[in-house]
């Protein structure tokens, strides 16, 4: 069966920065869990960092690529360096993609580790622009298809593409 990465914090796991979960009450999400699926990891919480801890965002252009290539750097909104610990959360991530065989990924929107279409631009000022975090471009760059839990129903059209072309063995 497929399995499929999820953002621990979409599980219900109160691993946000902030000390709380982003709970996704979904019926595909759901389904997807009760056939056993789902396979969650918190990128930030893997990579040391600890529960509530400050917000970081990815400063300078590029977003989670720049970050994996060494021209960005992911800083709290103090100025504390945490690039380190969020680029061995996204390897941790990766490994747990791969020993479940994974090749797709539900994560959370607009985190610097997880978000796939649109992050915070590194002004600690709200605002968002397209770029991917730092997980996500990783896990993109292994091959493993990265959706927001706003796209649901696009990840379970790849999943079924996934099935019924590229069956894992
Ligand atoms: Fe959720 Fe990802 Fe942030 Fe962890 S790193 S709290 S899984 S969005």
């Amino acid at each position: 069966m497929e399995k499929i990465l999820v953002s621990g914090c979409l599980m219900g796991q109160r691993v946000r920065y902030d000390g709380r979960d982003k709970l996704r009450d979904d019926e595909l999400l759901n389904r997807w869990r009760a056939e056993g699926r789902l396979v969650s990891c918190c990128p930030e919480v893997g990579g040391g960092l600890p529960v509530p801890r400050r917000p970081a965002e990815i400063t300078g252009a590029g977003g989670g690529p720049a970050v994996l290539d060494g021209t960005a750097r992911v800083l709290t909104d103090t100025g504390e360096d945490v690039t380190d610990a969020f680029l061995l959360g996204a390897h941790r991530a990766l490994e747990t993609a791969r020993q479940a065989n994974a090749r797709l990924a539900v994560l959370k929107e607009s985190s610097p580790s997880c978000g796939s279409t649109r992050i915070y631009d590194g002004a600690f000022t709200g605002h968002l622009s397209p770029g991917t975090g730092v997980t996500t471009a990783l896990l993109e760059r292994h091959g493993i298809r990265v959706f927001s839990e706003t796209a649901l129903s696009e990840a379970a059209a790849y999943l079924h593409r996934l099935e019924t072309a590229h069956p894992t063995p």
